[in-house]
C-alpha cells in the first residue's frame, strides 16, 4: 500500500512537471523593427533576436519593414499599440522616427538602436552596435593590402569609391573610417581618384542598393576607365560589391589578363564569400549577428530588471540631440587568407554552405 502511494504521489509531481510551461514567466513584449529582407543579416539579426528573447521569457514581435520607410512607422506603430515594452530598432532612415518615439516614450516603452543610429531624437535610450568607424578602416586597410598584393608594381593606384546609404548613420561611419586611411595616401599621390567623385555626396548609395552601385560603376567605366584600368574600389556593402563585380565583369575585369580590381565589402554574407574564395572579391568585414542581438536582449533584461545595460562607449554617437550610451562590438576583416577559419571557425557557416 504504501509503495503504492509513493509511486502515485511520484506520478503527480511528473504530471504536474509536465504541466509547468516551457518559459515559465511571461516577461512581457519586445517589439523588434528590422528594416529589410533583401540582405540575409538582418534576417540573422531578427531571427537570432526572437529566439534569445523566447527564451528568456519574452514574447517577441518580430516585423521586416521592406525598406519602406511609411511600413517601418507603421509597425512600429502598432508595437506600441500592442503594448511592447521596449522597441529594438534597426531603422531604414535613421530620421524618420522621432514622432512614434515620442508616442514610446509617452507610454513608457523604452527603446534600443540596433545597430545603426536613431537620430534626431531624445527618446533613444540606448545603442546596440559594431564599432563602425574601424569598419571603414579594416575595409580601406583591405583595400590597400590587395593594391599592394594585386598591383604592387603600379603606380598611382586607381581607386573607386562608394559608399552606403546617406540616410544611414553608418555610412558616414564607414566612409569616415576608410578615408582616415586613404586620404593620406590620395594625398601622397600613391592613389588616384580618377573619377574626381569623393564625399558621401558623391558617392552615396542610397537604400544600399546594389542594383544603383552596379549602375554607377558602369558608369564610372565608359566615362572614365576607357583607357586606363580601375585598381581599386571601395566598397561598404557586399551587396553593392556584388553589383560592382558584376559591372568590372561586365567590361572583362577577371578574364585574360585582366586582373580583376580589388572590391571591399562587409557583411560576410554568403555570396560575397564565396566570390572572394573564387578570386573575384578581395575582402569584406565580418560582424557576428549573433553577438549584437545578445547585446540588445542583455540591454532588454537589465533594463527591465531596473538594472543599467552594460555599455562601453559614451562619447561616440551623439543623435542631434543625445549621445546614446552604446555597446560596440569589434568587426574582424576577411579576406581568402581567413575566410574559412573565422566563419566556419566562428560556426557562422558550415563549411558545406562556403563550399557548395
Ligand atoms: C549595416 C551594415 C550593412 C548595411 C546595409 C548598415 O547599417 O551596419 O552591416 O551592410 O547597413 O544593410
Amino acid at each position: 500500500m504504501k509503495l503504492i502511494t509513493s509511486l502515485l504521489a511520484a506520478a503527480a509531481i511528473s504530471v504536474a512537471s509536465f504541466a509547468v510551461p516551457a518559459f515559465a514567466q511571461d516577461k512581457g513584449t519586445v517589439g523588434i523593427s528590422m528594416p529589410t529582407k533583401t540582405s540575409t543579416r538582418w534576417i540573422s539579426d531578427g531571427e537570432t533576436m526572437e529566439k534569445l528573447f523566447t527564451e528568456a521569457g519574452y514574447t517577441a514581435d518580430l516585423q521586416f519593414a521592406d525598406d519602406d520607410i511609411p511600413n517601418q512607422l507603421a509597425q512600429i506603430e502598432n508595437m506600441v499599440t500592442k503594448g511592447a515594452k521596449v522597441l529594438v530598432i534597426g531603422a531604414i532612415d535613421g530620421t524618420t522616427l522621432s514622432d512614434i518615439l515620442a508616442k514610446a516614450h509617452d507610454a513608457g516603452v523604452k527603446v534600443i538602436a540596433y545597430d545603426r543610429l536613431i537620430r534626431d531624437s531624445g527618446n533613444v535610450d540606448y545603442y546596440a552596435t559594431f564599432d563602425n568607424f574601424q569598419v571603414g578602416v579594416l575595409q580601406a586597410t583591405s583595400l590597400v593590402d590587395g593594391l599592394k598584393a594585386q598591383f604592387g608594381d603600379v603606380k598611382p593606384w586607381n581607386v573607386e569609391l562608394f559608399g552606403g546609404s546617406p540616410d544611414d548613420n553608418n555610412a558616414f561611419f564607414f566612409y569616415d573610417g576608410a578615408m582616415s586611411v586613404l586620404q593620406p595616401l590620395i594625398d601622397s599621390g600613391d592613389i588616384v581618384i580618377k573619377s574626381g567623385q569623393q564625399g558621401m555626396d558623391q558617392v552615396g548609395t542610397l537604400r544600399w542598393d546594389g542594383a544603383v552601385a552596379q549602375a554607377r560603376m558602369e558608369n564610372l567605366l565608359s566615362s572614365t576607365y576607357t583607357d586606363a584600368q580601375v585598381h581599386g574600389v571601395l566598397s561598404p556593402y557586399d551587396g553593392l560589391s556584388i553589383g560592382i563585380l558584376s559591372a568590372l565583369k561586365g567590361v572583362g575585369y577577371g578574364s585574360g589578363d585582366q586582373k580583376m580590381a580589388v572590391v571591399t565589402g562587409q557583411d560576410a554574407e554568403l555570396p560575397s564569400v564565396k566570390s572572394i574564395l573564387a578570386d573575384e572579391q578581395y575582402s569584406t568585414v565580418f560582424k557576428d549577428t549573433r553577438e549584437l542581438a545578445k547585446v540588445a536582449v542583455n540591454m532588454t533584461d537589465a533594463i527591465l530588471g531596473g538594472k543599467e545595460p552594460e555599455v562601453n562607449d559614451t562619447k561616440t554617437y551623439d543623435n542631434g540631440v543625445k549621445v546614446v550610451p552604446s555597446y560596440l562590438l569589434k568587426p574582424v576583416s576577411v579576406d581568402k587568407s581567413n575566410a574559412k577559419d573565422i566563419l566556419v571557425g566562428a560556426g557562422y557557416y558550415t563549411e558545406d554552405q562556403i563550399n557548395n
